[in-house]
């Protein structure tokens, strides 16, 4: 066991570092978003602007696990997690080219189980194609990092176990399947967690998930996210940012 110099100086064990919950924000899709009732739509125009600020801040997008892996150095102050939820098929035509432009990385929390297929969740609002397995491995090959989304976006709130087991499980065996990469990422569907939620997504192998806003379940397999929209001007992330760090829990060992 490797004994710090800190337990050495005391005798104890040094307690678990506790910083400031990572950064991340969530977008869904990237497009017209003049028929829009969820208000899950940014446009191109509007995620550029978005990135440029990032950049005026000295700040960068990065994948969730490169957040995570310079958080465990201690480094990694100056980066914001991007995530992408869904796998909406213009991700690819749309936010792929920009986020090249702007030297940003991501994560995108896709659906196995609804690949070519379209939101069908989501009873409202207009149908936006999600990616085939193509297009994904197309994200992954331009070294987007693919994450689970659940395989058809349940509640896993109100799954029984089998479906719960499934979604989170088979999800990732699906994925790592179609990439021929680990996944380490899982994303909640709704944003809706509860204790038993956040057992199965760590006994299935992920090294992280994304929830919204997960309160005393923080921790890294419940990851607390900042929406961001097609209402979101500079000074709007701006407050956003300083809240996000004031308000969050911290998170353990990051
Ligand atoms: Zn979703």
């Amino acid at each position: 066991m490797a004994v710090s110099a800190d337990s050495l100086d005391t005798g104890r064990p040094r307690a678990p570092r506790r910083g400031p919950a990572p950064w991340v924000a969530m977008y869904h899709s990237v497009g017209d978003c003049s028929d829009d009732p969820y208000r899950i739509t940014v446009t191109p125009g509007r995620l550029a602007s978005q990135l440029a600020w990032l950049r005026r801040r000295g700040l960068r997008g990065v994948s969730v696990t490169e957040l995570l892996a310079a958080r465990a150095r201690g480094e990694g102050h100056d980066l914001v997690g991007l995530t992408f939820d869904d796998g909406y098929a213009d991700f690819v035509t749309d936010a792929l080219p920009l986020l090249h432009r702007w030297g940003c990385g991501a994560t995108l929390f896709v659906l196995p189980g609804r690949l070519g297929g379209d939101n069908a969740w989501d009873p409202l609002g207009p149908r936006k194609p999600l990616l085939t397995g193509d297009g994904i491995r197309r994200a992954a090959a331009e070294g987007v990092e693919i994450g689970s989304h659940g395989l058809t976006h349940v509640d896993l709130t109100k799954a029984d176990d089998h479906t719960l087991r499934a979604e989170v499980a088979e999800s990732r065996a699906q994925l790592e399947e179609l990439t021929g990469a680990p996944v380490e990422g899982f994303c909640y569907p709704y944003g809706t967690i509860d204790a038993r939620a956040v057992e199965a997504v760590r006994e299935a192998g992920y090294t992280y998930a994304c929830a919204i806003d997960p309160g005393p379940l923080t921790g890294p397999h419940a990851l607390p996210r900042v929406y961001v929209g097609q209402d979101d001007t500079a000074w709007r992330l701006h407050l956003k940012h300083w809240l996000h760090r004031l308000r969050r829990r911290p998170v353990e060992g990051l």
